[in-house]
């Protein structure tokens, strides 16, 4: 389903002044996202169109797209930097693809806190953060491109979410202000737990303009590599420096079958150990020193990102997460794609070695240490050989059932059918309010029936 020609150029109309772009090489380019990562949706979204970028660069020209688009009764799919996995600002109806990044500057930096407008690349922040001896309490390793509308709307957790725990967990962001998409926009501002209204919602329940975002004193992280003679001890070793309490901002255990996509990492990751990636804190780096040794392990680098640069080496962030994938994708693209997957807590190490000897040579592991409701989680993003969608869905039942594991699907453009698992109904009420003629990101949310839009 698309919008006819004639709407679209009164939409125009009623835009005046407001960049637009209609090139059919940028729409292909701004209709997708990273879904690409899996097979199963490349299949659904490889043909889906937006039909107009609207690039507005103040809050004042968001309201007037909005107005118009409600006015004409076109779909929004609202963009920010596009490093989503899911396909979530591909539009599925055509329309207009929202573009957020000229919406980028800081409003405000205070102790212990970020305000700044929703289409600001992340790594933007945290370069401004810096100026006054701050960091963000988290990232997504796709900093460079990402926004933070984008990472508030689209993301779940990172780099950092070790420590300060994941979006949703309270303090992370506290503060929204929201556009609704009607022909009288309101600006809705949401203040505490109110901001999970719109968190994770891909966009569906109004346009952020500006929000929030906690800092932390800047810490000069070490970063680490450890190399183990075992799969079983790497693990072990970073599930217990959680447990003894080392202050890192990132922990993730590598397996050795990953050695050959860690192509900048010729030397330091060879493909007969297994491996940790960390940042550790300057505090710490002993007492972690002394935990890799416990479990037989050695430290061979530790070192400041500064030095990491200088020697060529990648910060450990880009091994670990989701950048751990697209190393694997670069290498061997079309023969992998991959699964999320979280652990009961607390984390049995065993389950993990389990599922490692059960899939074989068909899922490459990686585990991600984070903080979640207060609590040590630890996740996997394995990656999964490509064969066909039901040995996909064969494993993922498996690993449900034999493991207790929950596994946040990748392979689904719905935010319940993903990492939600269920209709979240607060977000549904606010979006009868943020936009109730149901034209934001059509299709994303099972939530939202066409019977509950206002004609
Ligand atoms: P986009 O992809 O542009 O948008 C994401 C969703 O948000 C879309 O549904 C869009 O419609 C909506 N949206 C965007 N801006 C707004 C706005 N202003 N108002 C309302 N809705 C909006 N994610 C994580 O959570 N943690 C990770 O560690 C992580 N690592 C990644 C690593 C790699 C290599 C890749 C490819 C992806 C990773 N991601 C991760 C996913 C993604 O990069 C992040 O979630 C990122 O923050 C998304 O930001 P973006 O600006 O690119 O959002």
């Amino acid at each position: 389903m698309t919008v006819s020609v004639e709407r679209i150029a009164a939409f125009c109309a009623d835009i005046p002044g407001i960049a637009v772009q209609d090139e059919a090489r940028v729409l292909a380019v701004k209709s997708k996202d990273y879904y690409w990562y899996s097979q199963i949706l490349a299949e659904k979204l490889d043909d889906k169109l937006g039909q107009l970028l609207v690039l507005p660069t103040t809050e004042q020209e968001v309201i007037t797209v909005a107005a118009a688009a409600a006015k004409h009764r076109i779909p929004i799919t609202v963009r920010g930097g596009g490093t989503g996995n899911y396909g979530q600002c591909v539009p599925m109806e055509g329309g207009i693809i929202l573009d957020m990044t000229k919406l980028n500057r800081v409003l405000d930096i205070s102790e212990g806190r970020i305000i700044c407008e929703a289409g600001a690349r992340i790594e933007a922040l945290e370069t401004a953060a810096a100026q006054t001896g701050q960091m963000l309490t988290m990232f997504p390793s796709t900093k460079r491109l990402a926004t933070i509308g984008g990472f508030m709307s689209g993301g779940s957790g990172g780099i950092g979410s070790l420590r300060n725990g994941m979006l949703r967990d309270g303090g992370n962001v506290t503060y929204v202000r929201v556009v609704t998409v009607e022909e009288t926009p309101q600006v809705i501002e949401l203040h505490g737990l109110d901001i999970l209204k719109v968190q994770h919602a891909y966009g569906t329940n109004g346009i952020i303009t500006a929000m929030d975002y906690a800092l932390m004193p800047s810490v000069d992280w070490q970063h680490t590599i450890a190399l183990f003679d075992g799969y079983d001890a790497a693990l072990n070793c970073a599930a217990d420096a959680q447990t003894s309490g080392i202050d890192a901002y990132l922990m993730t255990a590598v397996e050795r079958r990953f050695a050959r996509f860690y192509k900048r990492l010729e030397g330091y990751f060879p493909a007969d150990r297994d491996a940790v990636f960390a940042m550790i804190a300057p505090c710490d780096v002993d007492a972690f020193a002394a935990k890799v040794a416990s479990h037989g392990g050695t430290v061979t680098v530790s070192q400041s990102l500064h030095a990491m640069e200088a020697a060529n080496l990648p910060a450990t962030w880009e091994c670990g997460w989701n950048h751990t994938t697209l190393q694997a994708l670069k290498v061997e693209r079309g023969e992998w794609t991959y699964l999320q997957v979280a652990y009961p807590r607390p984390f049995d190490p065993a389950v993990a070695l389990r599922q490692q000897e059960r899939y074989g040579e068909e899922l490459y592991f990686h585990h991600e240490m984070a903080r979640m409701d207060g609590e040590i989680q630890i996740f996997a993003l394995p990656i999964l050989r490509w064969t066909s969608k039901a040995r996909t869905y064969e494993i993922i039942a498996e690993m449900e059932r034999l493991d207790g594991c929950t596994i946040f699907d990748p392979h689904v453009i719905t935010i319940e059918d993903g990492g939600m698992k269920e209709i979240d109904t607060a977000q549904i009420e606010f979006k009868k309010r943020a936009d109730p003629h149901g034209l934001m990101n059509p299709g994303k949310t099972r939530g939202w029936t066409a019977d509950m839009a206002q004609n």
